[in-house]
This record gives C-alpha cells, structure tokens and sequence, in this order.
C-alpha cells in the first residue's frame, strides 16, 4: 500500500526501469545510493550490478521487507533515515558517491540542495523528478523559466535531462509527467561565487519579481550608480541575466560591506 505522506510512487514498468539503470551504468565498484528504495523496484537491478549498495529509506515500515527481499546480499547497507538530513560524508568511504533517487515531488529541490553542500564526495547524480522540475533546473538564460533552480543548480553542477517518464509507469500514477535528469558536480566551479550565501540571495531577490526590471527587482541591494559601474543595463530582467552576471553582481554586494 503505497502512502501519500512519503510521496510513495512505485515504478512498476520493467522497459522504462531498464532505461533508467542503463543511463546509470552503475559498476561493481561504484559507492551508489539509492534514496527511497520503496519496495525495491529500482534496487533490484541496481544490486544485480553493483553488489554493495547503500539504501536510504524513511518509511521504516518497509525496512524490514527491503532487507528480506535482498538478503542475498551481503554487501548491501540499508539506512533508516531522512534524506533531507543524512550525513553524506560519512557514507563516502568507498569512494565518490554515485546517487540516484525516484524522489517523492516534494522533498526533490530540498535535497538536491542538501546534496550539494556534499558535492565534494559527490561524483553524479540521477534523479526521477517531475518533468517541469527537470526543465527549470536546465533552462538557459532568457527561457522564461530560467531562475532560481536552473542558477542555483548550474552553479554546482552540469545539468543534463535524460528522457521523459510517463504517469502510466508508476502505481498509483501520478498526475504528472516525469523526466530523469543527471546532475555531475563541476570539478571546478566555472564562476566561483565569494559567497554563496549572497549569490542565493542577489537571485532570489531577482527572482521574487522576475517581471520587473533589475533595477526595480534589485533596488533594496543595487542603486543607479552600481549599474553604471557594472556595466549592466538595469532596464533588463532578471530572466535576461547568466549566471556568470549573477555571480558579478554577489561578487560586487560582497565588497560593499
Ligand atoms: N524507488 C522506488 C520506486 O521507484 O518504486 C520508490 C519511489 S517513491 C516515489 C519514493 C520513496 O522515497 C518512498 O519509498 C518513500 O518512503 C521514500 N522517502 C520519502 N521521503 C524520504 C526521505 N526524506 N528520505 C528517504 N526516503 C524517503
């Protein structure tokens, strides 16, 4: 019985599963976790290929069927426990972690988010999302969704959409499409950023009124005179702007203070 408060989804379409695991390509000696395993769909032939794999699973009512399913293998570790706030460090012994999740919808932004502050032990990531999820996380700049996921995402990673997954795969079905989408942390940042704390917050003040212009959107941080010294045309919007200009501009707010 699936349950609504996990976002419980369970892929049951072998075509579609196989598709996923062959985008993966996982191999014997890949550190790969699964988050939310559910009823195993996915770790199935995820084990078959990489023996010892880490699970991370909430629902503590299905830890006990995850490991009687999969007792033929020695390897493998079940974690009892809430993605949003694992410790991912400390499952990095093996080596870089390879990550792949069919998430619930509601905890996707949080914890790619919370992974990305692994992103050192981090090699990639797969994740299932809803499909208009992936499509903001990969706009381009002046793509009307481009903002706060696609800037805030492509800081720290490359974002790639894999292949579009239909409601029909899951039980129960959900309302909406899905789409995979890997995310591979940079090895070095393409536009460092001094702060990131302040980048975030230069973006979600653009972002808060993505119709404005900059200069409305960004007038509690920049005034007539920083445009100038910037060389930015504050008559832009904040859609119109790449991340490297959104990292100039948290860059410049850093040395005013
Ligand atoms: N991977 C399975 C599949 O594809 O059939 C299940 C997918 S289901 C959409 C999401 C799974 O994530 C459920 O098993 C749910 O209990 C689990 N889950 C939900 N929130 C979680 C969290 N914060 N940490 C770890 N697992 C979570």
């Amino acid at each position: 019985q699936a349950r609504k408060r996990f976002g419980q989804n369970f892929l049951h379409d072998a075509g579609v599963i196989d598709r996923i695991v062959g985008a993966i390509n996982p191999m014997p000696e890949d550190n790969l976790v699964e988050i939310g395993p559910g009823m195993g769909a996915l770790s199935e032939p995820l084990l078959e290929a990489c023996p010892a794999l880490q699970m991370i699973e909430l629902d503590r009512d299905l830890i006990p069927g995850l490991r009687t399913q999969f007792f033929r293998y020695p390897e493998l570790t079940v974690h009892e426990g809430d993605a949003l706030r694992f410790d991912y460090a400390s499952i990095a012994g093996r080596g870089p972690l390879r990550v792949v999740g069919n998430l619930p919808y509601n905890i996707a932004t949080p914890l790619i988010f919370h992974l990305l502050g692994f992103r050192d032990v981090v090699r990639d990531m797969h994740f299932m999302l809803q499909k208009e999820v992936v499509e903001r996380m990969a706009a381009v700049p002046g793509d009307s969704n481009w903002g706060r996921l696609a800037i805030m995402t492509q800081y720290h990673c490359r974002v790639r959409p894999l292949f579009t997954v239909g409601p029909g795969a899951f039980k129960p079905a959900p309302k909406v499409d899905s789409a995979i989408v890997r995310l591979v942390p940079h090895d070095e940042l393409p536009h460092p950023a001094a702060d990131t704390e302040k980048l975030a917050k230069v973006v979600r003040t653009a972002f808060s009124a993505r119709r404005k212009t900059l200069r409305k959107a960004l007038a509690p941080l920049f005034n007539d005179e920083d445009w100038e010294r910037l060389g930015v045309n504050p008559g832009l919007r904040p859609q119109n702007l790449t991340l490297a200009d959104y990292v100039m501009l948290a860059n410049d707010l850093h040395e005013q203070e």
